[in-house]
């Protein structure tokens, strides 16, 4: 076997070679889903397209060429019906008219794939002017059919699937596949043509290899690019790449004919490729080479400035300003090896002072709104550098860089949140004298702008906190309120009795008995009195967030002779019952009183007359974690089942008087001790909340915990069955 001296076969080679490369990507990267294996197969189909035209414009032995490309031509009989097949399995919903479709198109396949082999399609082999080209019979017309029948079929789908598709990433893949057939159809159409005798170059490898290529991307990216970007850069590229290659092809053509006498097309081919691919690989190879060079020669300036970089992503995402503040100011220092680094911050009243430092203090620490550097930093707006503002032309700015000298900075960077300058970050000396860096001051703008967004933060967090501990005091108060009318109700009926005694002391003054029986009855009720009140003032008094040793039983216990008089008030039976195997635990009781409270409050006024509210506690486990359980159950009116879903929801009241925080509140103060509120309800028949306690608390960590989650009781660990 001879090869033929032009490089025609050169393209069909290649095309199939990428084609199979890519059937190779596509089913390595993620699993193995039908479109995938359609794509598989499709490509298979492609290669061996391509073989056929490679066979027919490399081989020279005529025999030989008409054998091979009988069966490299199975390759274009079931390439168009898989083009269709691949679009058909892109689409989420497969019809049964489409799979019949499809096997229909695959059955005429199987029909030309007999003739094929039985040489009624082709009937042999012409020399043609880049090698041969198939004679076709007149069976040779089905392929043709197929071929245009499959390729219109194939952009009608893509097109109505892509007008009445609704879900955006699907549009953008098939805006991708729609891209790929509208350049590679008509090229492959191209390739029917020396068959029917026209002499054109086809071109059809070329087309599918595209095709495959934006496809296999589409597949595999799930973030995808936009495609007018794409065609602009596809755009921008070819044009710059022909800018820079048509000139020295054009230098490599002359001087061929200079310097030989002749233009040798084979050799000038090699040149052109040469080119082309110097083009392409030039600028990715580039950017690899920099980086890795980078990476192993500064490799200290490489890591400080991935760190620098990191850091700045992370900073956001720290909400307590303290550990923002002294964050920053470490992580500055040590990445960039400071001797002196200043933070000051506006305080509100147009004055800015060092809130953090380290290494060498400032001589200078307190800055008035009129200052020339606060003037020079307000004006710039960006980093301010020392020698920068000592050459500036304005007298403000030398008068601000004598600022820096005094305090030993090199660079400041401002803070700034809308427009208004809320501090700025001083840095002095690196320690081992190098300058600071463009691309240092590069991240550190970037740095100084997510800093004063994440000092925003932290402010609207403490402020979302302080709303936080308002609407807690609200709701305790509401609670306050209601305790207070019953217990102001209690103590009035021993006070009558008092009363009553010091009317009749005078006259009984020398009944023992009188004297006796009184005191036994009233010693109790005014210890009682007595309980009572304390117990109203230490839920009075602003809780303390004090985390200590609970035992929920005696808490339960103090609890209820609190809410004994609103229950008697109401004609409801208070009744408790304990479990004797409770341990302690770590918990917030001042908190933990406000939950049974709530609960109990809810409870008897959901209860008519005569029915009863129970405290229950017992341990129980869920999901393998053992848990204390405090319910409180009622007799009441219960919960409409679609009602439930809101009675967390702060402000949710179905009450005339109601304020719609208790539950909220009792919600929030669970989820912070790392625990969750159930609730079961039954119309008319009544209520029970669980309040489910971790028995090893996480309380001492979650009170300091500073993840949004807890700012706002949005989000429930609650469940409702019903
Ligand atoms: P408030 O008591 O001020 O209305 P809550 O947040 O404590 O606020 O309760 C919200 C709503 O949940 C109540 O208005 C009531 O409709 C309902 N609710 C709470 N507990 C019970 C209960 N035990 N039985 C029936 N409904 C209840």
């Amino acid at each position: 076997m001879t090869l033929n001296v032009t490089y025609a076969w050169l393209i069909p080679l290649l095309s199939a070679i990428a084609t199979a490369a890519l059937a190779i990507l596509v089913n390595r990267v993620g699993p193995r889903t039908e479109l995938r294996r359609v794509f598989t197969f499709l490509a298979g189909m492609l290669v061996l397209w391509n073989l056929n035209f490679f066979v027919l414009y490399a081989v020279s032995n005529h025999d030989l060429a008409l054998h091979l490309t009988q069966w490299a031509r199975v390759g274009g009989l079931f390439a168009p019906p898989a083009v269709l097949h691949l679009v058909v399995a892109l689409r989420p919903n497969r019809s049964s008219r489409w799979r019949t479709a499809l096997l229909i198109d695959y059955g005429f396949a199987c029909v030309l794939l007999v003739l094929n082999g039985l040489g009624l399609l082709v009937a042999d082999v012409r020399p043609f002017a880049w090698g041969y080209s198939s004679v076709g019979t007149s069976f040779y017309n089905l392929l043709t059919i197929s071929v245009f029948g499959n390729f219109a079929a194939t952009v009608a789908l893509l097109l109505y699937d892509y007008r009445t598709g609704t879900e955006a990433g699907l549009r953008l893949q098939l805006k991708f596949w729609i891209l790929g057939a509208l350049i590679a159809l008509p090229l492959a159409l191209t390739n029917l043509l020396p068959a029917y005798g026209i002499s054109v170059y086809p071109l059809g490898s070329l087309g599918v290899a595209v095709f495959a290529g934006i496809v296999a991307y589409a597949i595999v990216r799930h973030r995808l690019m936009d495609i007018d970007l794409v065609l602009t850069k596809s755009v921008a590229y070819g044009a710059v790449s022909f800018l820079l290659i048509a000139p020295a092809f054009g230098l490599a053509l002359w001087l061929q004919r200079e310097s030989f006498g002749r233009i040798h097309s084979d050799f000038s081919l090699a040149i052109l490729l040469m080119l082309i691919a110097v083009g392409v690989l030039f600028p990715a190879l580039r950017l690899r080479a920099e980086s890795s060079i980078e990476r192993s020669l500064f490799r200290e300036k490489h890591e400080y400035r991935a760190a620098l970089a990191a850091f700045t992503r992370s900073i956001v995402r720290i909400l307590d300003r303290d550990k923002l503040l002294s964050e920053l100011t470490n992580t500055l220092t040590n990445l960039l090896h400071l001797d002196r680094l200043a933070l000051l911050l506006d305080d509100g009243e147009r004055t800015y002072l060092v809130r953090h430092a380290t290494g060498i203090p400032a001589a200078i620490g307190e800055f008035g709104s009129t200052h020339e550097l606060i003037l020079t930093l307000r004006r710039r707006d960006d980093i301010a550098l020392r020698g920068e503002l000592e050459a500036s032309s304005d007298a403000t700015e030398r008068a601000a860089a004598e600022t820096f000298r005094k305090n030993g900075w090199e660079v400041a960077m401002p803070l700034a949140v809308s427009d208004r300058l809320i501090g700025f970050i001083a840095l002095g000396r690196k320690r081992n004298l190098e300058a600071f860096y463009a691309e240092d001051l590069q991240l550190l703008s970037t740095l100084a702008a997510e800093a004063s967004i994440a000092l925003e933060n932290a402010r609207l967090y403490e402020e979302l906190k302080r709303s936080r501990d308002i609407i807690e005091r609200t709701g305790r108060l509401s609670a306050l309120g209601t305790l207070a009318a019953g217990i102001a109700h209690e103590i009035r009926n021993p006070l009558v009795s008092i009363q009553t005694f010091f009317q009749l002391a005078p006259q009984r003054r020398h009944d023992p008995e009188f004297f006796t029986s009184f005191l036994s009855l009233t010693a109790g009720e005014v210890d009682r009195i007595g309980d009572l009140i304390t117990e109203l003032l230490s839920f009075a008094r602003s809780p303390s967030h004090r985390v200590e040793d609970v035992d929920i039983n005696d808490l339960i216990e103090r609890t209820t002779l609190l809410l004994a008089p609103e229950a008697r008030k109401s004609r409801v039976k208070l009744a408790r019952v304990l479990a004797t195997d409770l341990p302690v635990i770590r918990a917030d009781g001042d908190q933990l009183k406000q939950v049974v409270i709530n609960l109990v409050l809810n409870a008897i006024q959901a209860t008519p007359a005569s029915g009863t509210v129970t405290v229950l506690t017992r341990r129980h486990r869920h999901q393998g974690n053992p848990l204390c359980q405090i319910e409180v159950r009622d007799t009441g009116v219960g919960i409409p089942p679609k009602m439930i879903e809101d009675i967390f929801n702060p402000f949710f009241t179905t009450k005339d008087k109601g304020t719609g925080l208790g539950l909220s509140i009792a919600h929030q103060i669970a989820t912070e001790h790392g625990g969750f509120i159930t609730v079961t309800s039954e119309m008319d028949r009544g209520s029970s909340f669980y309040v489910n306690l971790p028995l090893t608390s996480s309380i001492d960590s979650h009170t300091t915990n500073d993840e949004p989650e807890a700012a706002l009781p949005l989000r429930y660990g609650r469940m409702a069955k019903l």
